[in-house]
């Protein structure tokens, strides 16, 4: 699993960051996602932030490495 993020489409609500911790944080200037993990070890709080985020600016590639 490999997560990519898409700072256009994110409208900076925070979800992903609440949700997966370890894999997303805000950008403190303009609130935009970060990618702070692109392959974490826990998939299913990514999947929780995934199914949350109100701008599919999240994206998970499940073809492997
Ligand atoms: S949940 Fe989606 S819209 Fe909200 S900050 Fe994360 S990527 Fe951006």
């Amino acid at each position: 699993m490999r997560i990519s993020v898409d700072r256009e489409r994110c409208i900076g609500s925070g979800m992903c960051a609440l949700l997966a911790p370890e894999a997303f944080d805000q950008d403190e200037n303009d609130g935009r996602v970060r990618l702070l993990d692109a392959r974490p070890r826990s998939s299913s709080a990514v999947r929780e932030a995934l199914d949350a985020c109100p701008s599919g600016a999240l994206h998970i590639d499940e073809s492997g490495d």
